[in-house]
């Protein structure tokens, strides 16, 4: 998503822009609409400007536990630090500032809105903590369902062993 200078100097309280799919490279991930919302807010100090924002994402993810679909929304934060002052760049190692030169008209803030969403995906999706998961002898999704097996073949002692097993097979 590109900010014009016009833009980045001239706003003024919060403002509202969409951001496609494509533009962030998040193709793998199933969204569900092909534009996502981004709110703003942009303070200038002297040639910096602080951009800070929001992006809304709404997806379809698979929980890890019991392979269910489910919806999920994600609000990434991001805050970017737009300058003009070379100098800047050295001072901090804050990975989220950008060199805008004098001579840009705009600037190109995919990156960071597309980190916001992707750090915030959690390493294990699970559709609610309280998820039980598949049963490892019959394998019916114990959220829906009870089986006959589980009395025999689970004992909750061994629950925290099974966790690990199935995490090591899925990596
Ligand atoms: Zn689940
Ligand atoms: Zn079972």
């Amino acid at each position: 998503m590109r900010l014009s200078r016009r833009e980045l100097y001239e706003s003024s309280g919060e403002f509202q822009r969409t951001v496609s799919i494509s533009e962030l490279g998040l193709d793998d991930l199933s969204l569900l609409k092909d534009n996502l919302p981004v709110t703003m807010k942009i303070k200038r100090s002297g040639s910096t400007l602080d951009v800070r924002g929001e992006v809304t994402a709404d997806l379809k993810e698979t929980c890890d536990r019991c392979l269910e679909i489910y919806d999920k929304t994600i609000k990434g934060s991001f805050r970017i630090l737009v300058t003009e002052d070379p100098s800047m760049l050295n001072e901090t190692s804050n990975s989220d500032i950008m060199f805008f030169s004098t001579d840009q008209n705009e600037i190109d803030i995919s990156p960071a809105l597309r980190d916001s969403i992707v750090l915030e995906r959690p390493m294990k999706e699970i559709c609610s903590k309280e998820c039980k998961g598949l049963c490892a002898g019959c394998g019916v999704n114990l959220n829906t369902s009870n089986c006959k097996c589980k009395k025999e073949e689970m004992d909750e002692r061994w629950a925290p062993l099974k966790e690990i097993n199935l995490s090591d097979m899925e990596n």
